[in-house]
């Protein structure tokens, strides 16, 4: 449905680098899964035409679609709070920029779809576990109500792709993959520090020029101020989107400077995880051996990000700009904790404030850790019961109410509660569990969830994925065959011996 137009970022780029992308290889894939809603109400397309072949020479990189310039993002990164140079994107190809009929512009990426000039040893390639998780994993996260890039479709090939699963010197030949991708702007704190790193200073102006213009209509292009305007957003919207994380369970896994988005959305979904059985130190990644990245670590290693991108900045700000923007930072610790905050008391149901409504989440999150209940059905289980139920401990099938339980402290918690809720004014037993059911989701993407989808994936049986795309689509609502499937219980002692690590 008409032209691309170029990509965002080769409007900037082009004029400075040859031929930024070397091949986009056309492979015998025969197997897709695509969303509907996204091909419908983002890139306008009726669903018949997603099943056919042409639709899958495009989404698997053997044919360019009309007006694309394809190209791949050039962006370095600190990982794991190093500079570790010049990173990517080794395995990415933009296609172009897509004006849907709402008006709505996104960048149609490939991921996995062979080599690019920044592939460094790699193969550009990605393969069927990871590319399943980033397909499931985005699109459970943008229905969860959490800003990430979008997967249009997942293209499976008989390609072998030689992959050291768990780097322990084992190598295994897998099957590639590619996803259909989708965000307003692929552009993270990475596209604007390798410029700044490599002392490309008028590049980076003309980078930071078009995202502002593109993106933060709320800021004038001649706004002295304009770059100060803009790093003030970005700590702004990140703190909210580690917020959001924090309040689903979600730990990314990677939050190095080239995974954070300018925009502030999720991108590149990896080795992540929600956590099942609650604790802050919870790392979803094995190749994380410090847990520099665990669950309850990453509003500091956004802190971290944010800081690099002042210094990122600092060549294109005068001096006493620069400690402004440093003042700005400081400001970030304040804003994630008030919104984290929030979203608690969403969850619990708490209207108002109450001067010990911080108190009452920790308390809840501490008995929590020390029980190892499960955070997601620890939460909707105290959405699905009446308040009595609560105090009669009428736990049949409530599962991790029954872990949470074993507390000794917990009929302190529960009175706690239980007058809290008293004292709101106007608010019944079933508007209060409404409330809560819309907050906290009964599925989400559990890794047993996606292994056990993955192993038949491989087999060439996708029903499990097409079952999970449905079921994740709508997380809040109970449903007969989720039920049936197990994903409301107890995960499967299986489960406990799975790994997810970088490779991919
Ligand atoms: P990640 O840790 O997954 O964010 O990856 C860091 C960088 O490595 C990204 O820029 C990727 O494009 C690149 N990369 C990862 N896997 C490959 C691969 N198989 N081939 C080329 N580049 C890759
Ligand atoms: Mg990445
Ligand atoms: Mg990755």
């Amino acid at each position: 449905k008409g032209p691309l137009r170029l990509a965002a970022a080769s409007k900037v780029w082009l004029q400075h680098q040859q031929s930024p992308s070397r091949e986009i290889v056309a492979r015998t894939s025969y197997l897709h899964l695509s969303r509907q809603e996204v091909m419908e109400d983002i890139l306008d397309l009726d669903v018949a035409v997603t099943r056919s072949d042409d639709f899958l020479l495009y989404a698997s990189g053997g044919r360019l679609p009309p007006g694309s310039a394809p190209l791949a993002h050039r962006y370095g990164g600190h990982q794991f709070g190093y500079w570790a140079g010049q990173l990517g994107d080794g395995r990415a190809h933009s296609l172009g920029q897509y004006t849907n009929r709402k008006g709505e512009v996104w960048e149609l990426q490939l991921k996995g779809s062979g080599k690019t000039p920044y592939s460094r040893s790699g193969d550009g390639r990605a393969v069927i576990r990871s590319s399943v998780r980033e397909f499931l994993g985005s699109e459970a996260m943008h229905f969860l109500g959490v800003p990430t890039s979008r997967a249009a479709s997942l293209i499976v090939s008989d390609e072998p792709v030689m992959r050291d699963q768990f780097y322990d010197g084992n190598v295994k030949t897998e099957r590639g993959a590619v996803v259909l991708r989708l965000a307003n702007s692929w552009f993270r704190i990475g596209s604007l520090e390798i410029l700044s790193q490599s002392g490309e200073i008028d590049l980076l102006r003309k980078l930071l020029t078009f995202v502002i213009a593109e993106h933060f209509p709320s800021i004038h292009p001649d706004d002295p101020d304009k770059y100060l305007a803009f790093y003030s957003t970005v700590v702004n919207e990140t703190a909210h989107l580690i917020a959001r994380w924090t309040s689903v369970g979600f730990a990314h896994g990677v939050c190095n400077t080239d995974n954070f988005s300018l925009l502030s959305v999720t991108l590149d979904y990896g080795p992540f995880g929600f956590v099942e059985s609650y604790s802050p130190r919870f790392v979803p990644n094995t190749s994380d051996d410090e847990g520099r990245y665990a669950i309850g670590a990453q509003a500091d290693a956004a802190l971290f990000n944010l800081e690099k991108l002042a210094t990122a900045l600092g060549p294109v700000l005068p001096g006493k700009q620069q400690s402004e923007a440093r003042d700005i930072l400081k400001g970030y610790v304040d804003i994630y904790h008030k919104r984290t905050h929030r979203l608690f008391k969403a969850k619990l149901g708490l209207l108002g404030e109450e001067e010990d409504d911080g108190s009452l989440i920790a308390f809840l999150l501490k008995m929590m850790e020390e029980t190892h209940s499960d955070f997601t059905m620890t939460f909707r289980q105290l959405s699905e019961v009446s308040f009595q139920q609560l105090l009669n401990r009428n736990f049949t099938q409530l599962w991790a109410l029954e872990d949470l339980s074993s507390h000794n402290l917990f009929p302190d918690w529960l009175s706690m509660y239980r007058l809290r809720l008293l004292r709101q004014p106007n608010d019944g037993d079933l508007e209060r569990q409404q409330r809560m059911k819309n907050e906290n989701p009964r599925y989400v993407l559990r890794n047993w969830m996606a292994q056990s989808a993955i192993s038949k994936a491989e087999k060439n049986d996708f029903s499990e994925v097409e079952l999970l795309h449905h079921i994740l689509s709508f997380p809040f609502i109970t449903q007969e065959v989720a039920e049936k499937a197990g994903y409301a219980q107890r995960p499967p002692s299986w489960a406990k011996r799975l790994k997810v690590s970088c490779s991919s």
